[in-house]
């Protein structure tokens, strides 16, 4: 593919304290109501955990994750001032506590019409019980999967006024969710492009290297003019290859005031710096506001510097986020040292609930063969019930009577070509 190097256009303009003003610390909410006609992000400042809600120009709402379970009575108090009638759409980036934990208590307080998270299995009890109470009370739940009839194609959804929010990760079931990486759950995390004409902004959720790397492999548009960094600015993502690719103007960190995991690492800020990002991180600035007119961001912050920063969007206006084909991206190199990192959550108890089977199959009586279809916990794969390696693994199973309920969540093994 012909690489196209682009000067991207950087304009800083740093609005300093009004005299009298620096004195005088805002209120951790001080920040205003979303801007009629404006794209308006909110991050909200949820400790150590991720949170932050779209307001489009037209006024759609979608809240990406919701910090941790103790966030949850501040933030549903924070969307009840900033959003009217129920979240268009909620996404959960990754089943991991600090971004599903507030959940509840927020869609309790505002409700929601969709949610969306990357399907991706997860034991702990705080996502079961997320996935019951979506069940239950979210009218539609689903993946960011790719039309079936354009697979090639990304999940988009449109905001109004020529918004639109692009999920580039996972693309379940056109590319199986990366695996053994150093927490699968957060290298499958949803990462979605939000564009408003030439400003845009990177959503990563925890995603990993290898997020990362496939997505450098494919021919997407990633420069944002605004980056939410991945997992709260820990040491191993946002790698150099990255951010050069991202180019981002300003970024963000969620992260929680004096965290156990020492987010955000020195690394990463050293590597934002390296691209000239402005950095806000909501342990030192609180919420951080970011307003789109289409082709500037300005973001403010509830507490830290009294600064306001503007930025230009470069984003080629009117230009899809896919640049071509989207085609399934190679298989990870083998033999990498996996360093696990462990993973917030319960015992591993039945697998999967609601999410990844949100409507009953048509039936097809063809299928109704008495065969029966079984995937280990963890696996990716389906089986036939007679396959050797069921036999061979203790794990818990999960049995499909129909091959096309197997289907919709995992892919046919190899050994025994279901
Ligand atoms: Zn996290
Ligand atoms: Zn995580």
């Amino acid at each position: 593919m012909k690489v196209f190097v682009r000067l991207l256009g950087v304009l800083f303009l740093l609005f300093t304290a009004l005299p009298g003003h620096a004195a005088t610390p805002a209120a951790p909410s001080a920040l205003p109501a979303p801007v009629p006609g404006r794209l308006t992000v909110y991050f909200l400042d949820v400790g150590q955990g991720d949170a932050a809600l779209i307001v489009s120009p037209t006024g759609k709402t979608v809240l990406i994750d919701g910090g941790p379970p103790e966030a949850g009575t501040r933030l549903a108090a924070r969307l009840r001032e900033l959003v009217k009638g129920p979240l268009d759409l909620v996404i959960l980036t990754h089943p991991h506590l600090d971004h599903l934990g507030g959940l509840p208590a927020a869609l309790k307080a505002v409700g929601a019409k969709r949610f969306m998270d990357p399907g991706f299995d997860h034991p702990s009890e705080a996502y079961r019980a997320l996935l019951d109470f979506v069940g239950r009370e979210v009218g539609q739940v689903m993946t960011p999967e790719p039309n079936a009839s354009a697979p090639q194609t990304l999940l988009t959804v449109g905001l109004g006024e020529g918004v639109s929010l692009t999920m580039l990760w996972p693309r379940m079931p056109q590319e199986p969710f990366l695996a053994n990486t150093r927490s699968d759950a957060n290298a499958n995390s949803i990462v979605a492009k939000l564009t408003y004409a030439k400003t845009s902004f990177l959503f990563t959720g925890d995603s990993e290297p290898p997020t990362e790397e496939a997505l450098l492999q494919k021919p997407l548009d990633l420069t944002a003019t605004v980056l939410k960094v991945a997992h709260h600015g820990g040491k191993h993502s946002s790698t150099a290859a990255f951010l050069d690719r991202v180019a981002p103007q300003a970024a963000v960190i969620s992260c929680g005031v004096g965290n156990d995991y020492g987010h955000p690492s020195p690394e990463v800020l050293g590597r934002l710096g390296d691209v000239h990002a402005r950095t806000f991180r909501t342990d030192q600035d609180g919420e951080v506001m970011a307003v789109s007119d289409g082709a500037t961001v300005t973001l403010r912050s509830s507490k830290g510097a009294a600064s306001t920063v503007s930025v230009s969007g470069s984003q080629r206006s009117g230009s899809p986020v896919a640049l071509g084909p989207i085609e399934p991206t190679p298989a990870p190199r083998s033999g990498r040292a996996v360093e696990k990192e462990p993973e917030p959550g319960g015992t591993p108890k039945k697998p999967k609930g609601a999410t990844t089977a949100p409507a009953p199959a048509p039936t097809n009586t063809s299928e109704e063969t008495g065969q029966s279809f079984v995937s280990l916990k963890g696996s990716k794969v389906f089986h036939r019930e007679s396959c050797s390696t069921l036999k061979r693994s203790k794990n818990e199973r999960t049995v499909y009577t129909r091959r096309s309920d197997a289907l919709r969540e995992r892919r046919p093994a190899e050994d025994c070509h279901p």
